[in-house]
């Protein structure tokens, strides 16, 4: 399964910036059968686990997260840069490579107590899903567990999220 998920993630050489390979996965979503197969595999894995909502991760985690939270008989939050929501956000900013960024969620989008899935298309160093989960942990959620289609294993996000499940349909090791 993960060699047929693999054919259909290409590989971009320096994009957005020189010495990155950026993981597409516009070619997985292109083509029903890969991306049917792959929200399936994430259902499968969360149904009965009693999921409350499913967050994803700006931009591409929204193409993932809002299919799985509907099979699921979820919620669906977006986790949004700074800037983009239009109500009152509470927010994080945790640091860059360069720099930082800042995320944010809706103050109403999580209660205290709700069983919350974090979805997005790719982990690398984790600091984008680490600060997820301390924004849903701030709003008193509780982060079961984090789900991307692609895992760069060898940039170690899985490390820095220790207190975090992690799981992911490819890995790049
Ligand atoms: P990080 O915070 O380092 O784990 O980076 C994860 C975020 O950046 C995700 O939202 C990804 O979509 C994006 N990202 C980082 N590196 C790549 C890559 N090589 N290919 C595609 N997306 C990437």
């Amino acid at each position: 399964m993960e060699q047929m998920f693999k054919k259909h993630i290409r590989d971009v050489k320096d994009f957005p910036k020189p010495g990155i390979v950026f993981k597409d996965i516009t070619p997985l979503l292109h083509n029903h059968a890969a991306f049917s197969a792959a929200i399936e595999r994430f259902v499968d894995r969360y149904k009965g686990k009693d999921i409350d909502v499913v967050a994803g991760i700006e931009s591409r985690g929204f193409l993932f997260g809002a299919p799985i939270a509907h099979q699921l008989g979820a919620s669906f939050v977006p986790v949004r840069k700074k800037g983009k929501l239009p109500y009152k956000t509470v927010e994080i900013s945790y640091d860059l490579e360069y720099g930082s960024a800042t995320i944010e969620i809706h103050t109403d989008a999580v209660s205290k107590g709700q069983r919350v899935l974090i979805v997005d298309d790719l982990l690398a160093t984790g600091g984008t899903a680490g600060a997820a989960c301390e924004l849903i942990r701030k709003q008193g959620g509780e982060v079961v567990e984090c789900a991307f289609v692609v895992e760069l294993a060898f940039l170690c996000g899985r490390e820095k999220m220790k207190n975090t499940p992690i799981f992911s349909l490819v890995n790049y090791a």
